[in-house]
């Protein structure tokens, strides 16, 4: 037990959630290394939302509210750390979910297929390896999507995700939404929008500006997006990083 009162109480308990994780037998050895590289820029960036990551909230849920089909991409990760938020924030953006892992295998697949359902969610996509596609026709396990997701999206909500497929679906032409705390990372730089911030405090923070958004003429939700410059945030993150 780790008590409440420890300095890095939220650090730990997060580190405990990627653990059990991998226990469960559905998060990769290389998960743990991808948290701890998260951990590490979280510390530089104060381990709070900046006004930064949060103009960057602003403008990712504005595309996604404007969106015609959009994915939630979840893996291992990500899946150990915010179901339940992935869960509510897919229904407020009428958003569909879809199982997307680096390193995947059958039995990852299933354990987390039953952990959706478990949490009240039944239609995960991305399960079934018979019916996936690949994306521009590239046969690499980097490219595969399923058809009613990933594969006919307009708008993609990415996290923790490898530069290369990144860069497969911003090719494709999909509108890239990019969680990743490292704005060095070639995801980050990939994506059209990259919110530099903890998912942990991302997710949440989509759910309440969806639920306000929800109410705002398309107008509005485009001027939100108008205004934002993916490379400004990102050089904005790291002047942040430089002063904290
Ligand atoms: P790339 O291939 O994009 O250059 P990478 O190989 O360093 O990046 P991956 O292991 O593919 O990165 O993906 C993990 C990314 O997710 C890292 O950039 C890491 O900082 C970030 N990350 C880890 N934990 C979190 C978290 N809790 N919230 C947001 N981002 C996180
Ligand atoms: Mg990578």
């Amino acid at each position: 037990m780790i008590p409440r009162n420890h300095p890095r109480y939220t650090s730990l308990m997060l580190r405990e959630k990627i653990k059990k994780a991998h226990d469960k037998g559905y998060l990769a050895d290389s998960g743990m290394i991808a948290h701890g590289r998260g951990e590490a820029f979280d510390y530089l960036l104060g381990e709070r939302t900046t006004d930064n990551g949060r103009k960057a909230i602003e403008s990712a849920v504005a595309t996604l509210l404007l969106a015609k089909n959009p994915i939630i991409s979840v893996n291992g990760n990500s899946t150990a750390l915010v179901i339940n938020e992935f869960i509510e924030l897919a229904k407020i953006l009428n958003a569909k979910i879809e199982i997307n892992l680096f390193y995947r295998t059958k039995e990852r697949i299933a354990i987390m297929k039953e952990l959706y359902e478990s949490h009240g969610y039944i239609n995960v996509l991305g399960t079934d390896d018979k019916k996936l596609l690949y994306i521009d026709g590239i046969e690499s396990p980097r490219a595969t999507a399923s058809e009613n997701g990933i594969y006919s999206a307009d708008v993609v909500l990415v996290s923790l995700e490898d530069g290369d497929r990144a860069e497969i679906l911003v090719n494709n032409n999909k509108n890239v939404i990019a969680i990743d705390l490292n704005p060095l990372s070639r995801t980050a730089k990939m994506a059209n929008i990259t919110i530099v911030d903890n998912i942990v405090r991302a997710i949440p923070l989509m759910i309440e500006i969806a639920k306000k958004y929800k109410n705002k003429d398309n107008k509005y939700l485009k001027s939100m997006i108008n205004n934002f410059s993916n490379k400004i945030n990102l050089e904005e993150s790291l002047e942040i990083i430089k002063k904290t």
